[in-house]
């Protein structure tokens, strides 16, 4: 099978079995198969992972599927943008073979009543605030995983838990997937691309940039030589709550492996905030390095 230009429109394939088909051809000639999940509502970080893929493996799969055993009763799963057309011509230039794009019912059928729950790494931040949502993305990643069986995954360090969440996983589960986490893609003025910002009126828009203005700070801090930890979050949540970002979920600055608030910076950290803008909850964040290290 020759491979696709990059002026291809990807195939869309919305069965399992479909899938399995298409993968069967690409095994028997040993093509190597790297995998972008998403939930769809692409934007450049999504695409900056396929290129990613493209430049590894032979052939690109990405998914798109908003997984509902991700969001929590009070998430905005009802209202995530969906634009699969749109997603689709997004796609079209960026190389990818194949477009996975299961229904609901076709990866949760009725009775479904397995889920995977990683310990210890997903309980913190993301985890504290929202319940059970990484306990819907291992379950989801992995069942993609074993559908897809890709050579390489990306992910985007945007979502510097699920990182280590899927990491973990794969390590504990003996997965043979090899991961890669991809730098975030930013707009030009510093916010995070997200399929959320969507959500964003233009004063809000303007506001969530004290998100990328905190995060600057921790690493100018720390750069400058700062080590109390505590201290540095505090200036961060003072960035957040001057700009009138108030609701915080958390401003923290933590161990890169194990995610547990760090006091005194004496090695690599990672920087990470979660906050609401206006209704819409934006995550973002920053490994900083100390200087001397
Ligand atoms: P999502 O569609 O939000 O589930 O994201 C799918 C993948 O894209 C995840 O691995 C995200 O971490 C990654 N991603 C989302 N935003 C960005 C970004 N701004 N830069 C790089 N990767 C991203």
């Amino acid at each position: 099978m020759a491979s696709k230009s990059q002026f291809d429109r990807p195939e869309l394939v919305r069965s399992a079995g479909a899938l399995q088909q298409v993968l069967a051809a690409w095994r028997a000639q040993h093509k190597s198969i790297g995998f972008v999940p998403t939930m769809g509502a692409l934007h450049d970080g999504h695409l900056s992972l396929v290129k990613a893929s493209r430049a590894e493996c032979d052939v690109a799969v990405a998914s798109i599927f908003v997984n509902p055993t991700q969001f929590g009763p009070r998430d905005d799963f009802g209202k995530y943008p969906r634009n699969l057309a749109r997603d689709l011509d997004l796609l079209g230039g960026s190389g990818v073979e194949i477009v996975f794009a299961p229904s609901a019912e076709d990866m949760y059928p009725p009775g479904y009543a397995t889920y995977v729950d990683v310990s210890h790494v997903s309980e913190p931040l993301e985890g504290h605030f929202r319940p059970g949502h990484f306990r819907g993305v291992t379950t989801v990643v992995l069942k993609l995983f074993n559908l897809v069986q890709p050579d390489v995954a990306y992910f985007g360090q945007k979502d510097y838990q699920q990182t280590l969440v899927i990491r973990r996983m794969c390590d504990d589960l003996n997965l043979r997937v090899q991961l890669r986490i991809c730098p975030t893609v930013r707009e030009p003025d510093g916010l995070a691309l997200s399929s959320r910002n969507a959500y964003l009126s233009a004063a809000e828009r303007q506001r969530s940039l004290a998100i990328w203005r905190a995060l600057s700070l921790a690493r100018q801090l720390v750069g400058d030589g700062a080590r109390d930890a505590r201290s540095i979050s505090q200036r961060m949540r003072d960035v957040l709550t001057t700009a009138g970002i108030t609701e915080i979920d958390y401003a923290a600055i933590a161990n890169p492996d194990t995610l547990t608030e760090v006091d005194t910076i004496s090695g690599p950290v990672v920087a990470l905030i979660a906050a609401k803008v206006g209704s819409t909850r934006l995550i973002d964040n920053e490994i900083l390095t100390p200087a001397a290290y």
